[in-house]
């Protein structure tokens, strides 16, 4: 079996990883994987049945009703969350969904059953993984590991205009706030918390644009993976 290509992009909440994650996909021809969505789904799936995100015993009880499968568009190559073999990709999306997958991924025991579902993906394609620990744990020997970050107020600015354009009428101070906050919780929970290692490769994109950034770590992504 031949060897396969993999980039992890790990980085907090609004800092483009998955427009930058996609683009650079798109581009090279690898497959790419957004586990934030996983995580997405599973905080869907309870909340659905009506258990909390912090109720760890329900969490136990009931995980393995969560059938979670990923699919990629042949066409665009876009990703697609199933739960229970419905397409939740749509769903998965809104800032309430947000809060909970924050809650939901602070289990061990939940970031330990999701960890084979996206290294087996890594095991049978050129990938480029976005999330949170994908350099440090899911991956920790990618050919090239990225921390992709901008300032909480260009990020929040971002994820605003993104909502706008949905019809939200959340205020920036409000989508600023739930920024500060959903970086708190990823960077200080006890399992997998967000950080970036010695092997990463910091980027800031705060005054970049998203051109420019795809422009450099395509560079450095080709030279290391010879694609
Ligand atoms: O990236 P996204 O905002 O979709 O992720 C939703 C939540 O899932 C994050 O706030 C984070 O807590 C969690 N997550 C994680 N590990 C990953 C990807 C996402 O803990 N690899």
């Amino acid at each position: 079996m031949g060897k396969f290509y993999s980039v992890a992009i790990d980085g907090p909440a609004g800092a483009g990883k998955s427009t930058i994650a996609k683009a650079l996909a798109k581009e090279l021809g690898f497959h790419y994987v957004d586990t934030g969505a996983i995580y997405r789904t599973l905080g869907y799936f309870f909340n659905l049945i009506g258990i909390g995100p912090k109720d760890i015993d329900g969490i136990t009880k009931y995980i393995d009703e969560c059938v979670i499968e990923i699919e990629w568009d042949d066409e665009d190559g876009s990703q697609h969350m199933f739960l229970n073999e419905i397409d939740v990709s749509e769903e998965i999306r809104t800032p309430e969904i947000s809060r909970i997958a924050s809650t939901v991924s602070a289990h061990a025991l939940v970031r330990e059953r999701l960890l084979d579902m996206q290294r087996d993906v890594a095991k049978k394609h050129n990938v480029i993984m976005d999330g949170r620990d994908i350099g440090s744990v899911v991956l920790p020997r990618a050919d090239v590991k990225f921390f992709l970050t901008a300032s909480p107020e260009v990020r929040a600015r971002r994820r605003f205009d993104e909502l706008q354009a949905k019809g939200s009428k959340d205020s920036f101070e409000k989508v600023l706030k739930e920024v500060n906050d959903r970086d708190h919780a990823d960077m200080t929970r006890a399992v997998a918390p967000l950080k970036q290692t010695k092997s990463h490769i910091l980027v800031d994109t705060s005054d970049m644009t998203i051109e420019q950034v795809i422009a450099h770590m395509g560079s450095i992504v080709r030279e290391k993976c010879k694609v």
